[in-house]
């Protein structure tokens, strides 16, 4: 569908679609994950499905050094720093912290962006409000001393970005003709909500490829308002990008996987992690992945209209910001 547009092909794909046996008998639906957590190596995730037509398009304009934005463990800088290294591009990461004069962590995703020499712009609450004109700033200071800079939006999350999740539903499509879980389509999509281009992404690859009806996005932050707007915004962007994308599959944002506040998890959040990485080995993050089958768990308890149906999870990454949240997780364990 997308192959006029410039693509760094990266995402070790299709990822692998497999039951969750025993959620499945915990939540009383069929549940079934997309393993978008191996999307790659150090850079896995769902933001490399991203960055492929992002990254293509900035090398197709002739730039060689990419600034994105994102809070200090952010697993898309991460994942764009990586991919800038591997591809000879330079990075600049505006990141986001509490206090701009405490000591920069050495651990998950800002340790690989050290790692593979990103150069880290860090800003405080209030100037991260207008991290749009920073990064235009910081745009203009690459163009100043003779670099060609392109700017990625928080979260890679545009039009073209979400191509990578139409993308990601083609393969969907091709594993159930291929017999891969019964192949019948899903009845509902869920996944973790952060910034709304995977969920953007999502909704229409599933409604182009006849994957699901319904796309259950499991909000770690905002509220559902903010997020139906985010969605729509970057489904039109898409649209007139390729014309050619049909209506998207309905989308429902859902907040009961939230918890107190953006990368923090409640203790029964924390203790869900925990229970789900002994019952079925799937070691969630406690800022996104977690939260939405959190979300998801608490949806099994409440909606019986999940009873019996067949239930697709989209596990979209994270393991460093995990890695960086052992303190927070010690009492649980
Ligand atoms: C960024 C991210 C999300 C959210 O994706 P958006 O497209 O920003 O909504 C979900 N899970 C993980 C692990 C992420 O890093």
């Amino acid at each position: 569908m997308f192959k006029n547009l410039p693509r760094v092909r990266w995402v070790h794909g299709p990822t692998p679609l497999v039951r969750a046996d025993k959620l499945s008998d915990r939540f009383g639906f069929d549940l079934w994950v997309k393993r978008d957590d191996a999307t790659g190596g150090v850079e896995a995730g769902n933001k490399v499905r991203k960055l492929e037509f992002l990254i293509g398009d900035a090398i197709a304009q002739g730039a060689d050094t990419l600034i994105t934005c994102g809070g200090i463990q952010s697993n898309h800088a991460r994942a764009t720093a990586v991919l800038a290294a591997s591809l000879g591009l330079k990075c600049v990461l505006a990141l986001s912290v509490t206090d701009t004069s405490a000591p920069l962590p050495c651990s998950g995703n800002v340790l690989i962006d050290r790692m593979v020499g990103a150069k880290l712009r860090l800003f405080d609450q209030t100037q991260w409000d207008r991290r749009v004109d920073l990064m235009h700033e910081l745009a203009r200071e690459v163009s100043a001393s003779g670099g060609r800079p392109y700017v990625i939006p928080g979260g890679g999350s545009n039009g073209l970005g979400a191509l990578g999740y139409v993308e990601a539903m083609r393969e969907v499509r091709e594993q159930l003709d291929a017999g891969i879980a019964g192949g019948e389509a899903f009845d509902l999509i869920v996944h973790a909500c952060g910034t709304g281009g995977t969920a953007a992404g999502v909704a229409l690859g599933a409604g182009l490829y006849g994957v699901a009806p319904v796309v259950r996005p499991m909000a770690v932050c905002d509220d559902a308002a903010y997020f139906h707007a985010a969605i729509a915004s970057v489904i039109r962007e898409a649209r007139e990008l390729v014309p050619a994308l049909p209506v998207p599959a309905a989308v429902r944002v859902d907040e009961r996987g939230k918890g107190p506040a953006y990368a923090v998890a409640s203790v029964e959040q924390r203790r869900f992690l925990v229970e789900v990485a002994r019952a079925q080995g799937w070691v969630l993050d406690p800022v996104y992945t977690g939260k939405a089958l959190y979300g998801l768990a608490q949806a099994a308890g409440e909606d019986g209209a999940l009873a019996g149906k067949r239930v697709l999870f989209v596990h979209t990454g994270g393991l460093p910001g995990l890695l960086a949240q052992g303190e927070e997780l010690e009492g649980v364990l």
